[in-house]
């Protein structure tokens, strides 16, 4: 039996990300699966209070703001050491869900070490089994499956897989507010966020409904721009295999695969590109995908 189940919130830019809000509807499958808990949610932030509405509304009952300005970015140590304060004074949470960006996928296992409990990354599905909840993920570059399950009643921790889960619906909720006291000093935290640079002008690609995806078959780096006025017109954008990003042809940021991003858009066309397990990890789940290569 779950007690609570507490999502943590990621913030870009001043906005809930996607993949935070995600992360609900696998708290609410917990809940559904466990037969009762309490939803809740921890955002870090400048001014936290303003999130607090949006995550009522996806299903929060209760949400937990720190608020300080050393959370503007996250570091790894402020955020571990305020979330596992607020873990350790609650005693009821049992659940920790984290989405599994590139801040989770940092932010889980320290937590997890931390508080000594036991953490399972990549989530993409939950079953009820005999005894507890099995968590699934997949391995070996999404070629098999893998159950899981906690063996203790201690806090549980997962990272939840981004597009793995729906957006949960959206309601006329209200729901508690509770400010949590953070006890944090700038000078102790080991990180510096000197700058941050932005990329201008692009659709990110994990959002994308559209991607059209380059691989070393289209012969050079000179090709590209033509798969890059195919993905303009169809309002997309555009990802790369490893081959492309590693010969220079385009920044890593586009590489799709075990080694870059998983991406789910409703139309996936690779170009020239072999189909290598490691690149069909990060996206065999999209709808449809149309490969437009010259070996049938
Ligand atoms: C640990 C590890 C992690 C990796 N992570 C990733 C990852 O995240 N993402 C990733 O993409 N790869 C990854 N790789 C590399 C992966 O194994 C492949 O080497 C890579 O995906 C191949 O890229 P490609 O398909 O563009 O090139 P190739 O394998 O060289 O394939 C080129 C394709 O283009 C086709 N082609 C050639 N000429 C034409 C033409 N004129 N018209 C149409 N088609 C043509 C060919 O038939 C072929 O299918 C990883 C590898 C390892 C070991």
């Amino acid at each position: 039996m779950a007690k609570e189940i507490l999502c943590v919130v990621e913030i870009d830019e001043n906005k809930i990300k996607k993949s935070s809000i995600e992360v609900l509807s696998l708290a609410n499958k917990i809940k559904e699966l466990e037969g009762n808990g309490t939803i809740s949610a921890v955002v870090l932030a400048e001014e936290p209070q303003e999130f607090a509405k949006e995550l009522f509304n996806y299903g929060a009952k209760k949400v937990y703001g720190g608020k300080s300005p050393s959370f503007k970015y996250y570091r790894t140590q402020p955020f571990v050491k305020t979330i596992a304060n607020l873990i350790n004074s609650s005693g009821d949470i049992d659940y920790v869900l984290v989405p599994g960006t590139g801040n989770g996928r940092d932010f889980a296992p320290y937590l997890g070490a931390k508080l000594k409990a036991g953490v399972i990354a990549d989530v993409i599905d939950v079953e009820k089994a005999e005894g507890g909840l099995n968590f699934i993920r997949p391995c070996f570059a999404g070629n098999l499956l893998y159950w899981g399950k906690f063996n203790d009643s201690g806090v549980k921790i997962l990272s939840v897989r981004p597009k793995a889960f729906p957006m949960p619906e959206k309601a006329d909720n209200t729901g508690e507010y509770v400010e949590l006291s953070v006890d944090i000093k700038e000078e102790e935290i080991p990180v510096r966020v000197l700058e941050v640079m932005k990329e201008t002008g692009k659709i990110n690609l994990q959002d994308a409904d559209f991607i059209v995806s380059a691989g070393r078959g289209i012969g050079g780096p000179d090709n590209l721009k033509i798969i890059q006025e195919l993905a303009d017109t169809l309002g997309g954008a555009v990802g790369a295999s490893r081959a492309v990003v590693d010969s220079g042809w385009i920044s890593y940021d586009h590489q799709v695969g075990q080694t870059g991003k998983t991406v789910k858009p409703k139309i996936y066309i690779a170009c020239g590109i072999s189909g290598a397990i490691q690149h069909l990890a990060g996206m065999k789940d999209s709808k449809v995908i149309v490969a437009i290569n010259k070996d049938p």
